[in-house]
């Protein structure tokens, strides 16, 4: 995919076609005035960024450290409503977690991980989710801002919400996954579901966005869409295109299969294909993006080929449909570029133009030697994404769309649903679902094109051989030392 064709490239520039293609006169669906900007909020914990999961560990909360002291420096802060979030609350948080799984993560501290030691592997605490000091309440920080964020969406109070301490798309009801302790993407959602009658998630994150997939596998309430690289074993191991969702989701669940090095042309191309057609097919009435930076060029545990500049236009696309936006971060471990990507990001979120040179501040060194917004990230691995199989792709999810009805016929509830006995049904429905989990390979037979599934289907995306398994606890991070090029990425 070395270049988009005219027409990619005049659409995807006039974003403005294709949010005027997605606007609803539907009662209860919100769309921004042509031409008004945004009115964003932004939501920080000044503390947030001062916990460690250990010196070896890839997630450095300090990223958010860095990303704020950038969007300060650049001077953002004036064009956004800035917000100190209050934490959230155990009830707030075991509106979708186990009480028995919170519990275990209020009362496990360094000191005390010997009493609770039979729990670590029912909890899959260790080394990708170790215990460290203020474990939880980190978790009730991001998740707090998260829940504060989309409360602000439902009041009317911002057209745009931003948190980057969230994103944290891999925990799971009763385990921590991959980094994530509380997954406060399901808790945001779970909140605009309140209010709003339809959900859509986006996640441009490396890694599939298990958590929040299986959360919403079972309802036409949320679509979810994860581009993600996949080969059957690349962590969480899930996210293979036949995971479609089940009973009522079936069809709303989304997932991209990408290869290593996929560029940024064929990236936005594929991005902006797949979301148009999303967007207008399911007609959100809020959308959440969580904006992983680990897809980016150079991550130290991914593998894609994007630049900042990329990765962005995704996150401008999505605001061009002007429907109320919930912005998390995610994963993103080379950080210097996090806190690059993720300030770029915030101020498109602005519409505001940043200069390539980084301003003075105090954590200058993180950034050379270039000292600029938009490193060269690009073209350290070949691209395995070739044309065939991304236009391949596309023609799969297309057709995957064509079998909603139409956006469903919800009516706005003056009454918040009861989230838990929406989500016990959901577990019921989930449990089903599993049993009938075989029962996707009916996907292979859409659109009467058996024979072309047959051609391409086993070789395209079943390349992982028997790999593929949603039960299975894999590993994010191996433990490996972390290579030279990550020699800045010390905690501080
Ligand atoms: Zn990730």
């Amino acid at each position: 995919m070395g270049r988009r064709n005219q027409s990619d490239e005049a659409t995807f520039t006039d974003n403005s076609k294709s949010a005027r293609k997605a606007k609803s006169s539907e009662p209860g669906t919100y769309r921004l005035a042509p031409h008004s900007k945004s009115r964003v909020a932004y939501f920080h914990d000044e503390g947030v960024g001062n916990y460690h999961y250990g010196e070896r560990h890839p997630m450095k909360p300090h990223r958010l450290t860095l990303t704020n002291h950038l969007v300060l420096k650049y001077g953002l802060h004036k064009k956004l409503e800035v917000f100190q979030p209050r934490r959230a609350t155990d009830q707030e948080i075991t509106d979708f977690h186990a009480h028995d799984y919170i519990d275990f993560l209020k009362r496990v501290t360094p000191d005390n991980a010997e009493n609770f030691a039979k729990y670590f592997q029912r909890f899959n605490v260790g080394d990708d989710c170790p215990i460290f000091d203020g474990m939880y309440d980190f978790c009730q920080i991001y998740a707090g801002a998260t829940i504060e964020a989309a409360r602000k969406l439902i009041a009317g109070g911002a057209d745009i919400c931003i948190n980057w301490s969230g994103g944290l798309h891999h925990a799971k009801r009763c385990e921590a996954s991959g980094f994530c302790y509380v997954n406060d993407i399901v808790l945001g959602i779970l909140e605009l579901l309140r209010h709003f009658p339809r959900v859509l998630y986006v996640d441009i994150d490396i890694h599939h966005g298990d958590g929040v997939q299986e959360a919403f596998y079972t309802t036409d309430r949320v679509m979810t869409v994860s581009f993600h690289k996949y080969n059957g074993d690349f962590f969480p191991g899930t996210g293979h295109f036949d995971e479609i969702g089940s009973s009522l989701g079936k069809y709303y669940s989304v997932n991209v299969p990408l290869r290593d090095g996929i560029d940024d042309n064929s990236y936005i191309w594929l991005f902006r294909q797949v979301m148009e057609a999303v967007i207008n097919t399911f007609k959100p009435s809020a959308i959440v993006l969580q904006c992983g930076a680990d897809s980016l060029g150079c991550d130290r545990l991914g593998c894609f080929n994007l630049s900042i500049e990329a990765h962005g236009k995704c996150v401008q696309f999505i605001k061009s449909f002007g429907i109320p936006l919930l912005v998390l971060g995610g994963g993103g471990y080379t950080i210097r570029n996090v806190a690059r990507c993720w300030t770029y990001e915030t101020s498109i979120l602005v519409d505001t133009e940043l200069d390539n040179n980084l301003p003075d501040n105090e954590y200058r060194e993180f950034f050379k030697p270039d000292y600029q917004l938009h490193p060269h990230l690009s073209g350290r691995l070949e691209n395995q994404n070739d044309r065939a199989y991304l236009t391949r792709l596309k023609q799969r999810i297309l057709e995957q769309l064509r079998y909603l009805d139409g956006a469903p016929s919800i009516q706005m509830q003056e009454i918040p649903p009861d989230i838990q006995g929406f989500l016990e049904d959901g577990e019921d429905e989930q449990r089903e679902a599993k049993e009938d989990s075989e029962a996707h390979k009916d996907i292979r037979d859409l659109g009467g094109q058996v024979e072309v599934v047959g051609e391409w289907y086993e070789d395209d995306f079943d390349n992982d051989g028997d790999a593929r398994d949603g039960e299975s606890r894999g590993v994010l991070w191996r433990g490996e030392p972390s290579t030279p090029a990550e020699s800045t990425d010390i905690d501080v």
